[in-house]
């Protein structure tokens, strides 16, 4: 078995071109992300969290240094490998929930009854059995983030990239999705790179969060999650929840 890691960044840095001139956002960023680990991304708005799931996603070329996942370079967009869940759930308004799920297995050609087949299991999954032919304009905000989810599990990606996937929903939907999209990653280990700003969320999902810097976002540290899993809602009253989500805090309220 190989023990190449499934995501590996080296000596990443990245500008953008901006209008005042050439803008660092990233700095010398390294990680190794095991198969099947739950990684979560945290660190001040504007640090670049975004910037470094779009390049590890293949959206967006970093300027120097080297990601690739499964031993291969990221080249460019490959939905097969890499799935996306974006803050912004971005359904296709005319296509009911279960044609937005099945839509990316009709781009790769898999014949109509078994994408649709494959997307009612996901919607199901989700907690959306029922409300397959419902369009976006018929669902709560919640329900259309299900959606979202549904359809990034719905190429099987060995790799999950989630940037802010529920930071657009009340606390009590949060958390629901929370402990679904933990139990979906418990029956299927992907690899997930979470993106949040909930310090709460961070501890309650992850394995390790990194927490970057301000800008030019650095990683400052890796904080191990050693907390039992299977997650429940008790241990966020945990001594040892509190200590992580302090250091955590502590790390990210010292930065600009
Ligand atoms: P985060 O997600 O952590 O809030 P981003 O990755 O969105 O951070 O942005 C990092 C920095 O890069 C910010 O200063 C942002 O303004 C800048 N930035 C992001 N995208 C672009 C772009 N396309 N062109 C110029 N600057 C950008
Ligand atoms: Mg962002």
């Amino acid at each position: 078995m190989s023990r190449e890691p499934e995501i590996r960044i080296d000596g990443l840095s990245h500008s953008y071109d901006a209008r005042e001139g050439p803008l660092l956002a990233l700095q010398d960023i390294a990680l190794e992300v095991p198969r099947g680990r739950f990684v979560g991304l945290v660190g001040p708005s504007g640090c670049g969290k975004s910037s470094l799931l779009m390049m590890l996603a293949g959206l967006v070329t970093p300027s120097q240094g080297r990601i690739t996942v499964a031993g291969q370079p990221v080249a460019g967009p490959a939905p097969e490998r890499i799935g996306v869940v974006f803050q912004d759930p971005s359904l296709l308004p005319w296509r009911s929930a279960l044609d937005n799920v099945a839509f990316p297995l009709k781009l790769r050609g898999m014949a109509r009854a078994e994408r649709e087949a494959r997307a009612a299991e996901l919607l199901e999954l989700v907690g959306l059995r029922g409300f397959e032919t419902r369009y976006p304009h018929e669902l709560s905000g919640g329900m259309k983030q299900r959606v979202a989810i549904a359809r990034g599990f719905c190429q099987d990606p060995p790799v999950l990239l989630m940037d802010e996937p529920f930071a657009a929903l009340d606390e009590q939907t949060r958390m629901t999705l929370g402990d679904e999209l933990l139990r979906i990653w418990d029956a299927h280990r992907k690899t997930v790179v979470f993106v949040t700003h909930g310090l709460t969320e961070a501890v309650y999902l992850c394995d390790e969060v990194v927490v970057l810097s301000g800008r030019p976002g650095r990683i400052l540290e890796r904080v191990e999650i050693d907390l039992p899993r299977p997650r429940t809602w008790e241990v966020m009253a945990s001594e040892r929840f509190g200590q992580l989500r302090e250091r955590i805090w502590r790390l990210i309220r010292t930065q600009p």
